[in-house]
């Protein structure tokens, strides 16, 4: 009789949250070598609604570096920061089909789309090339809004990132010679590389995914963080292009626009319905969080969630 007087969302993800602990494939990321030490046995499952309720089952008070879950929220800022003129001038929105750490750029010599490295370090620059040594502050107080709470750094991961990121470095000269980035790489990439090393926790990216279903209202504070133009751009490269190169796939099976990051963090965001956000630190091969994946698809199975799947 108790079990049953819980909220039926709360029961769903609790049952999720059982069937996918005995999942132990993939592997903790540890070509930042900080990241290797997470603990792979966490695992949390928040889940914010439009109303504000916000439902955590695990580990959701555990925090972690956000990584590549930054990118959505940089490039949303960058439109709202330097407009969209300035912003597609030199950085596409088309896939990729390359992973995360691709080289590649397109035939323009742009990057692909602001949800790979490249593009989401030349959206670093332009956030530079507007706010100079206070950029990262900027996108630190940004995000904070998103999550309706200040949020710190994982200084040994920032540190670890940079002593070991000479792919992104050399992202940062590629992008540099083509004009993409202006100049400055090296304080470029460091914005880079503490954005990504900004700590949350499952329950923030909840918030913070809600916050984009919610045309940039963040439901539990009621403050418009961003711009609604600026939101639905970025829900749309999200949608095409956030879970690497495994987008396509996951557009089709899960329908639910969807960033990753390599700290172990799934967001999913569905606009007028709901934020999710997901902990657990082993990846697959595309460096998207295995149990994370589980719990999307059986969210959006469960309460027949595919976005293109509307009346
Ligand atoms: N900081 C990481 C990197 O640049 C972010 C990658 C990710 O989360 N996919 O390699």
């Amino acid at each position: 009789a108790w079990a049953s007087s819980k909220p039926p969302l709360l029961r769903f993800l609790n049952a999720c949250h059982a069937d996918f602990t005995p999942e132990t494939g993939g592997a903790v990321a540890d070509y930042i070598p900080e990241l290797g030490k997470a603990d792979p046995a966490h695992f949390g499952i928040s889940l914010a609604t439009l109303d504000g309720h916000v439902y955590e089952v695990g580990d959701t008070q555990v925090p972690f570096t956000i990584q590549s879950m930054s990118k959505p929220f940089v490039f949303a800022l960058a439109l709202d920061t330097l407009g969209a003129a300035r912003v597609e001038s030199v950085i596409g929105v088309e896939p990729s089909g390359d992973p995360f750490n691709s080289i590649r750029l397109n035939a323009e010599n742009h990057p692909f789309n602001p949800m790979v490295n490249a593009g989401a370090i030349a959206c670093s620059g332009l956030i530079y090339e507007a706010k100079g040594d206070a950029a990262f502050d900027y996108i630190r107080q940004a995000l904070g809004r998103f999550a309706g709470r200040e949020l710190d750094v994982d200084d040994a991961v920032y540190a670890s990132e940079s002593l070991t990121g000479d792919r992104n470095r050399a992202i940062g000269y590629l992008l540099r010679t083509n004009a993409v980035i202006k100049d400055n790489v090296a304080q470029v990439l460091e914005v880079y590389f503490r954005q990504c090393a900004i700590l949350v926790t499952a329950r923030d990216i909840a918030v913070m995914a809600a916050t984009l279903a919610n045309r940039g209202v963040n439901p539990v504070t009621g403050e418009q963080v961003l711009s609604a133009y600026a939101i639905s751009r970025t829900l749309s490269v999200m949608t095409s292009s956030g879970m690497y190169d495994y987008a396509g796939e996951w557009i089709y099976r899960i329908g639910i626009p969807a960033k990753s990051g390599v700290g172990g963090g799934i967001l999913a965001a569905l606009p007028a319905r709901l934020g999710l956000g997901s902990y657990s630190p082993k990846l697959d091969k595309h460096g998207n969080s295995v149990r994370g994946i589980k719990v999307c698809e059986a969210l959006s199975s469960h309460y027949d969630l595919h976005m293109l799947n509307r009346s």
